[in-house]
């Protein structure tokens, strides 16, 4: 299909009839013919969005005279040339033309100044000189302010194209179908590769600690920063209760409910489509994009430490997780502390002559609360005891000479697996037991993470966020782990996490809303042209 007639339906899919029927000999000029009326009828009725979207096309058709000629032309005889004759459209028409309008069509208006001057006198003919010399003074003001508003326009009929909600809808319920509990990857991981492979890119299977591969995707272009996209591909287990089959998708208006939908098969299937978006437009970008699809993300994330074990490196870093709150720079960390408590046993009649490590855990597992955790004015650390073993399974009367636990730590910024486990002894120092204390970090270990929000990366997200929502972003900070910890606190790398809007992660009968994948495809474009240059 060529170019013009793809933007035409893109724009206009109410004329998706006309535009696609084999049967009429279609020209441009059997479009454009019918685009002046619009447009007088979208102005009467102030209709904005209409506008903005045929003075868009017609501004982009306007920009293909050494492409397509004839494209040109016919935008320059049925439309822009008629712009004005009608005398209550001036005004309103002036403020939507931009520098590269004003500079491509003076010619043609010198042309239609004669009729003018017969229709409406030498008076009101020079009042449409002033307001149209005027009108070009101001969007040269707006351009100088802007990046060219040909850039624009262009960039917003390339998201238009390349952020397809059917194709998004269609690769996230491709994904869903397929299996992919922690330690299961294997076949979504395939099925990612052979995606790539159709649409002509070559995906890599890294070797994991794991049985199954990461799938990287490398797409260079030239010099430039470099831009990592990553996702993970395993859910959680199915929860009991769902409504239908977990892995057969079922669409009910703009949600898909499956499981995985929202975490985060919907984030993988936008990454996706915005690295196949990039790689087949190398003109708007400068650098490299690098996807990844890592595998365990829900149990140990051995595929994110397996790109950490091979120094990925990257300037930025965006991980389409599902959107719970607002765009996230940051998030707690993890630590979870094993303790031993090593005792002496006797025979449980004579408690006096052994030290029983069931009351000494008891004792520094109650003295847990008192102790101070990490201070952050944006995130809050938190423990849980996970686990807390004693004693024989079996009926002895024995006081018992060893204990376990275990306590999940939440830490934020400045706190480290060491600083936890300092503050563990000194803990168990404190209560100058006679039994002894041992501690260490059993796996996964997270540290927290926090990507400064006055940061480079941070502005520039935010202003490309603006740019698609209208508003700035609140930013979010993770009370939970996940693999965006690694690749910022551990790579070093400026990351970010935002993605597809959703519903009920971990429960049965998630959901994610269809729309968000292609608005955070939207998102990622924009940012990768802004940032990669
Ligand atoms: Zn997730």
């Amino acid at each position: 299909m060529s170019t013009w007639r793809r933007l035409a339906l893109a724009f206009f899919p109410e004329e998706r009839r006309t535009i696609n029927d084999p049967m009429l000999v279609f020209s441009p000029y059997s479009l454009y013919f019918e685009l002046l009326p619009r447009c007088r009828a979208a102005h009467a009725a102030n209709d904005r969005p209409t506008l903005r979207k045929i003075y868009a096309h017609a501004e982009w058709c306007l920009g293909q005279k050494k492409r397509a000629a004839d494209l040109h032309n016919a935008i320059w005889v049925c439309f822009y040339e008629h712009l004005f004759d009608h005398r209550e459209d001036w005004e309103r028409v002036i403020p939507y033309l931009s520098t590269r309008v004003y500079e491509g069509c003076w010619s043609i208006w010198e042309y239609r100044w004669k009729f003018w001057t017969a229709r409406f006198g030498v008076e009101e003919t020079n009042h449409l000189r002033q307001l149209l010399t005027a009108g070009e003074a101001r969007a040269q003001e707006t351009r100088r302010k802007t990046v060219t508003a040909g850039e624009q326009i262009d960039l917003e009929q390339w998201l238009e194209t390349a952020a397809d909600l059917e194709e998004a809808a269609a690769l996230t319920a491709q994904l869903v179908s397929i299996r992919s509990f922690p330690g299961e990857e294997g076949e979504v991981q395939q099925a990612i590769a052979d995606w790539f492979t159709a649409q002509g890119l070559e995906p890599e299977l890294s070797p994991t600690k794991g049985e199954h591969p990461n799938i990287i995707v490398r797409v260079a272009n030239g010099p430039g920063p470099t831009f990592l996209l990553n996702g993970h591909t395993d859910t959680v287990l199915a929860a009991h209760g769902w409504t239908g089959d977990p892995w057969q998708g079922r669409r009910d208006g703009d949600r898909f409910y499956g499981l995985g939908a929202a975490d985060m098969k919907a984030g993988v299937a936008a990454a996706m489509l915005a690295t196949r978006a990039l790689a087949r437009a190398p003109e708007r970008w400068s650098g490299v994009v690098i996807f990844t699809a890592v595998m365990d993300e829900e149990a140990f994330s051995i595929g994110a430490r397996a790109l950490v074990d091979m120094g990925l490196q990257a300037d930025y870093c965006v991980v389409t997780e599902p959107m719970h709150e607002p765009p996230m720079i940051g998030g707690v960390g993890k630590v979870l502390v094993r303790g031993e408590v090593t005792g002496k046993s006797s025979h449980a009649s004579m408690p006096d002559e052994g030290i029983n490590a069931a009351e000494e855990a008891a004792r520094l597992v109650a003295q847990l609360a008192t102790m101070p955790l990490g201070q952050h004015p944006r995130m809050r650390s938190s423990q849980a005891v996970l686990s807390l073993h004693s004693g024989n399974e079996q009926y002895v009367i024995t006081v018992p000479e060893r204990a376990t636990f275990t306590i999940n730590r939440h830490t934020v910024p400045g706190e480290t697996g060491e600083s936890v486990l300092a503050e563990m002894r000194a803990l168990a120092d404190s209560l100058k037991s006679p039994a002894s204390f041992d501690f260490a970090i059993d796996p996964p270990y997270y540290p927290a993470w926090e990507l400064a929000a006055d940061s480079p990366f941070a502005a520039d997200f935010a202003r490309v966020y603006a740019a698609e929502f209208g508003h700035a972003p609140e930013w979010g900070y993770a009370r939970h782990v996940a693999d965006a910890n690694y690749f910022s606190a551990d790579l070093g790398i400026p990351t970010l996490q935002f993605g597809p809007h959703g519903y009920g992660f971990h429960q049965c009968d998630e959901w994610v809303d269809l729309p968000s994948i292609a608005t955070t495809i939207r998102v990622i474009l924009r940012l990768a042209t802004d940032i990669l240059r």
